[in-house]
């Protein structure tokens, strides 16, 4: 039976459990941020235990993109290789088509790294990979369909989770760090009581997939859309089909909904023409999913015995599509600072307090300037409805070497680089 259709008071976590064990660390979610700094940990010979809700990695809200920060850190540990036998296309530096000509807003290819390019893997595949690498370790532990529904905790810290495990049965895990890793609706932040702060991008998106059509072949692999009278069109190739999100000004939802399927057909085709065929697929409302899209950051991301990384601590705008990659770096500074204080079983408050130093002004630096992203370039060719050029100023930004490189480097490495310790 699962979570979801068990009696809402069988699903509240009872005073008893059918058992107690114990973990070194306790990580809550296997996204790119969970699975990560479980590998980590494990092969620093941590004991940890990584509890993961659904039962595989195949879900439809997830992106797809690792960047050269990313595979920069899998390369010190000897997995950038191994990961670029899956299927896989690469991004340097995308065209978008304007009226006045086209137009590359970054291009990775001067960058000094051996990765200079944005690799598309399926997350499920690179989730898959991850957790497969680190169950080669004997202190690695991963539990799918443990669903954590609270917080274990005595004298003000926390000691461990509740979980309701595979079996249907309650589950307690005891550990000296508790990670929520759980994503943008956390629960173990709204357990904890760690309120986000939140902004509302002036967006939202509509999720769809698109099938592959045999005359697919000429399309470029990687990085497809662009924009159109008050939307844009982002298409990413996932081996054997295609993910789109239109965007669209926020609000306007309830507007396109009347307006029906056919319209958001042929707003895609004047987009994309290529793909005038495979939108022949979208007949129902029900293909599309409606992503709200926000912005927030947690004002304190840890209490005692307990640590918030990736979008539990901060949901990433997806301007430049970098949540997964900042998610990844805050395991990776997670590892650099808490692997000492782990073996030794005793994890501190300061040294909680140090993971959110290093990563939080990163993070505000990076939603500051998707904020004016989203506030100058996204809302104006939101609102405009005719032909849409890119402003003069931008023209030439790119062509100026000192700052050309300036926004390729932000999103392939953000504003510090990260590098993993002792790997
Ligand atoms: C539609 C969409 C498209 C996106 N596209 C991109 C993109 O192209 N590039 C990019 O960089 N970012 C993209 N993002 C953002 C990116 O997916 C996230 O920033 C990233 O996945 C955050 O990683 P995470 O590990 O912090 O959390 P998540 O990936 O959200 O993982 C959290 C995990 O915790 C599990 N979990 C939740 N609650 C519990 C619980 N109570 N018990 C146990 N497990 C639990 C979840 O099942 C999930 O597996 C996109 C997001 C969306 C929604």
């Amino acid at each position: 039976m699962s979570t979801s259709s068990l009696p809402a008071a069988a699903q509240s976590p009872p005073d008893d459990v059918r058992d107690v064990q114990t973990t070194g660390c306790c990580i809550v979610g296997a996204g790119p941020a969970g699975a990560i700094l479980a590998l980590l940990l494990a092969r620093r010979g941590i004991s940890v235990t990584l509890l993961e809700m659904h039962r595989d990695f195949d879900r439809e809200f997830r992106g797809d993109t690792i960047h050269p920060s990313t595979l920069e850190i899998l390369d010190q540990i000897g997995l950038a290789a191994p990961l670029h036998l899956m299927p896989h296309s690469k991004v340097s530096g995308p065209v978008i088509n304007f009226p006045d000509g086209p137009f590359r807003p970054f291009d990775l290819t001067r960058l000094k790294t051996r990765f200079p390019y944005i690799l598309l893997v399926p997350q499920s595949l690179f989730l898959e990979f991850i957790t497969r690498e680190a169950a080669k370790y004997s202190s690695f532990r991963l539990i799918l369909r443990a669903n954590v529904r609270k917080l274990v905790e005595e004298d003000g810290c926390v000691r461990g989770v509740r979980y309701l495990g595979p079996d249907d049965n309650w589950h307690e895990l005891r550990a000296p760090l508790t990670v929520g890793a759980d994503g943008r609706f956390s629960q173990i932040r709204q357990l904890a009581g760690i309120e986000p702060v939140k902004t509302a991008p002036p967006m939202d998106v509509l999720w769809f997939q698109l099938p592959k059509l045999p005359h697919d072949m000429e399309i470029p692999s990687g990085l497809l859309g662009g924009i159109g009278p008050g939307r844009i069109l982002i298409v990413l190739d996932r081996a054997d089909y295609w993910q789109a999100g239109l965007v669209f000004p926020k609000g306007l939802y309830q507007e396109l909904r009347a307006q029906g399927i056919a319209a958001i057909r042929r707003t895609i085709t004047e987009i994309e023409p290529r793909l005038a065929k495979n939108v022949e697929s979208l007949t129902d409302w029900q293909q599309l999913s409606l992503l709200s899209v926000e912005s927030s950051l947690c004002p304190r991301w840890y209490k005692p015995g307990l640590l918030l990384v990736g979008d539990a601590a901060h949901v990433m705008s997806p301007v430049g599509g970098v949540g997964i990659n900042y998610a990844i770096q805050d395991a990776v500074v997670a590892a650099n600072l808490l692997t000492n204080p782990l073996k030794e079983g005793r994890v501190t408050e300061s040294q909680l307090a140090q993971v959110q130093r290093q990563r939080e002004w990163p993070i505000r630096v990076i939603q500051r300037m998707q904020s004016i992203m989203q506030n100058n370039l996204l809302a104006r060719a939101l609102a405009s409805q005719g032909p849409l050029r890119v402003p003069w100023q931008m023209r030439l930004f790119v062509r100026i070497p000192i700052l050309r490189d300036v926004p390729s480097r932000l999103i392939a490495f953000g504003p510090r680089r990260v590098r993993l310790l002792n790997p």
